[in-house]
């Protein structure tokens, strides 16, 4: 019987979390090889609890209204086995020279900040790695955010997913039976930024869930003015979620989102750069073609958007977290190469971009 098979029963956080598959790969808690030799340098945790998530995200593979119990719910699409917490700590500290970053992701559930507090406790007594929090916004004030802060926590993740109170009012708030409001969260976006400072807090935004392509470009533009991180990530269904049946969003579209949003953070596009079609989809970027040229060569904007390690390098890459082995990458958890940009290129369609 392997590690995971005898740890994965019905059991409770603090004494267990889920960590991604790659995590317990990294740990040696789960066989695999990592496709094209990636290596993940990050170990994501998952808050666990046999009465689940009380929220109900329409695309979230752990939503209340999803069948299936907990433990066998995926979260971003990948396993996410439990395991004792004392275990992921024991391995955290023999592999710490593997380990740049660590992340503990809560859930929406009553004891879900206390015990993060505790998981975080046990972490710190034997692993000095820096952590960040992908906090529940709703079970958060600012006295729990100095709390964390306390903690030597250093990075506060807050998943917004929604690029807007439109579509979080339909996919997470009341038009789907969910708790969830956008002020609150907005409020605690402010709050985290206030204590932890510039681009400690990073904001999750998923593209493809029903939002418009100014809509994201917007709320990247709202979040540099506040030195909050903008990560994103692509939609891909979850099996027998509300949204299961949603398509993927094309990857021009995705691949031009990137592109925007490199731009408007690192060379200073501005809102009246981006055109838009009658649909709201990007049809340029009057970007100078040199920079453009640069940014497209280089690869970064095609990257996993994620928390840096103590090395100041990507660490949070999530492999496979919105695409499956084979596919294209929707984005690379490494730098992309030649091969790889040549093909980025035929994705953006750039003739059509008018930037041939
Ligand atoms: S980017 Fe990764 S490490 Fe950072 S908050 Fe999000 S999931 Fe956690």
């Amino acid at each position: 019987m392997s590690t995971i098979e005898a740890e994965s029963k019905a059991t409770a956080s603090p004494d267990y979390v889920r960590t991604s598959l790659a995590a317990a790969m990294v740990l040696g808690l789960a066989p695999g090889r990592f496709y094209r030799d990636v290596r993940l340098h990050c170990i994501n945790l998952l808050l666990t609890y046999p009465d689940g998530c009380r929220a109900n995200c329409a695309y979230c593979g752990l939503a209340r209204a999803r069948p299936g119990s907990y433990d066998d719910k995926s979260f971003i699409r990948v396993d996410w086995p439990t395991l004792s917490t004392d275990l992921v700590v024991e391995r955290m500290a023999r592999y710490r020279s593997d380990v740049k970053r660590i992340c503990l992701s809560m859930v929406t559930h009553p004891y879900a900040y206390q015990d993060s507090l505790e998981v975080i406790r046990r972490i710190r007594e034997r692993v000095d790695a820096p952590i960040s929090a992908l906090i529940a916004p709703n079970l958060f004030d600012r006295a729990r955010l100095e709390e964390l802060h306390a903690l030597d926590v250093s990075n506060i993740g807050i998943g917004l997913d929604a690029a807007g109170e439109r579509v979080f009012g339909r996919t997470r708030g009341r038009g789907i039976g969910g708790p969830l409001s956008w002020s609150q969260y907005w409020d605690v976006v402010e709050a985290a930024r206030a204590i932890y400072g510039p681009y400690r807090v990073n904001c999750h935004l998923v593209v493809g869930i029903g939002e418009t392509d100014r809509e994201i470009t917007d709320i990247i533009f709202r979040l540099k003015e506040r030195q909050v991180a903008a990560y994103l990530f692509c939609f891909y269904p979850e099996a027998d979620s509300s949204m299961a049946r949603r398509q993927r969003p094309p990857l021009v579209r995705y691949r031009r989102v990137q592109l925007a949003k490199h731009l408007i953070e690192h060379n200073g596009l501005q809102p009246g750069q981006i055109r838009y079609n009658s649909k709201e989809r990007i049809v340029a970027l009057d970007a100078p073609p040199d920079v453009l040229e640069r940014a497209i060569a280089g690869g970064i904007p095609f990257m996993t958007d994620g928390c840096p390690g103590e090395d100041g390098l990507l660490a949070c890459t999530r492999p496979f977290g919105s695409y499956r082995p084979g596919e294209p990458f929707r984005d690379y958890p490494f730098r992309p190469e030649p091969d790889d940009t040549a093909r980025i290129r035929k994705e953006l369609r750039l003739p059509d971009l008018g930037q041939a």
